[in-house]
């Protein structure tokens, strides 16, 4: 017999924000991953507080940065290993309306601290930015594979994880508790990304998945140490490796990378550098984007301990560990959830 405080199911980026509170409060806990999801895994990993879109600022961004890069650092503490790369956001300007609109947005309270008001005259004679560059402050990017591997490293070390999928029929649910083969535990959340369309208790859910490629590509000639935005995001890897993502798809719900998925991304690359490359790699996942836009947290109407951490969507990095942090202080500590990421908005 087991005996945890908590069975976690899944090990994306959710699920170990999660562990990180369960281990910051000494909570006993037992993790489940069978590799069937790699949103986390295939993730560029970038943080960004500012929506690149429409110049708005991320909701939250600036709890959930102050969050995020804590828990990175003390990792990497930890850990040995480095995880968080800070590189500035370079966003290429379409238009003069484009630089107008920065402008507008940059004189905001909520972004002023986040956006250049000067703009960049772009330099590199293999980049197509005529009307220049604008700077996003208190960027990077987080190494989400090292993190993963590493995690399920020390995890494994310590007994605390099972390589399997979890099994939604072996679980047994009662008021003091839940027990799942060998294993009982006081409560259990559910942290599967895409995988939430299998569990009997939060398919219905209104998760929106949004599949997803990346490009690895190999650009000697290149030289950019900042992370460029326009159609697609560049983002410098070193040794000239740099990552081209990413696309949006809602049909092709599968793991695999697509021809389509890598003609989409050459087609925006080559409009915006001009210098010889070759591509290295290609991946593909499947983000759990919510209908709405915002997590999917809270317990299920019917069972108090079987708990669900899902819905990242596009920004699992900053926001895990926010909604981490929400869940753990709603469970031990009775404080009520944000109204919008509680998944009883949908009841
Ligand atoms: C191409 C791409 C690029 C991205 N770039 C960025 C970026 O630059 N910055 C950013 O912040 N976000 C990015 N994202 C989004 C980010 O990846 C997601 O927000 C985040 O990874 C979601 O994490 P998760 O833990 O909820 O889900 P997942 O990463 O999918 O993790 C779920 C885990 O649960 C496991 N699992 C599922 N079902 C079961 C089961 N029944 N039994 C056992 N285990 C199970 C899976 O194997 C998986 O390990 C990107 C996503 C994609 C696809």
């Amino acid at each position: 017999m087991m005996e945890v405080d908590y069975i976690v199911v899944g090990l994306g980026l959710a699920g170990i924000s999660f562990c990180e509170q369960l281990r910051a409060n000494d909570k006993s806990f037992v993790v489940f991953d069978d590799n069937s999801q790699q949103s986390s895994v295939v993730a560029g990993g970038l943080y960004n507080p500012v929506v690149l879109k429409r110049f708005t600022a991320v909701w939250k961004c600036e709890e959930q940065l102050e969050l995020a890069l804590t828990l990175y650092s003390n990792l990497e503490s930890e850990f040995g290993v480095k995880l968080d790369y800070k590189l500035p956001v370079y966003r290429k300007f379409a238009s003069l309306e484009e630089q107008n609109d920065w402008f507008t947005a940059s004189d905001k309270p909520v972004l002023s601290k986040y956006l250049s008001t000067k703009i960049h005259k772009n330099d590199n004679k293999y980049i197509n930015a005529n009307y220049g560059l604008g700077e996003v402050y208190d960027t990077g990017r987080i190494d989400v594979k090292t993190l993963i591997d590493t995690y399920k490293k020390y995890l494994i070390e310590q007994n605390s994880f099972i390589e399997a999928g979890f099994n939604y029929n072996a679980l047994g649910i009662a008021s003091e508790g839940v027990n799942y083969e060998n294993i009982t535990a006081k409560q259990i959340v559910f942290s599967e990304g895409f995988g939430i369309k299998q569990n009997p208790y939060f398919k219905d859910l209104p998760l929106q998945p949004a599949k997803g490629e990346l490009l690895i590509i190999h650009a000697p000639e290149l030289k950019i140490d900042f992370v460029l935005k326009a159609g697609v995001f560049l983002i410098p890897l070193g040794s000239d490796l740099y990552i081209v993502g990413a696309t949006y798809e809602w049909k092709d719900l599968t793991n695999e990378v697509s021809v389509a998925g890598r003609e989409n991304l050459l087609e925006k690359l080559v409009k915006l550098i001009s210098c010889p490359f070759e591509v290295v790699n290609q991946v593909a996942g499947i983000r759990p984007t919510v209908k709405d836009r915002r997590p999917l947290v809270g317990s299920h109407t019917d069972y108090k301990n079987v708990y669900l951490l899902n819905g990242l969507g596009t920004r699992g990095v900053m926001i895990g560990p926010y909604v981490a942090s929400q869940l753990f202080n709603h469970i031990e500590h009775n404080k009520p959830l944000d109204k919008e990421i509680d998944i009883e908005r949908f009841n």
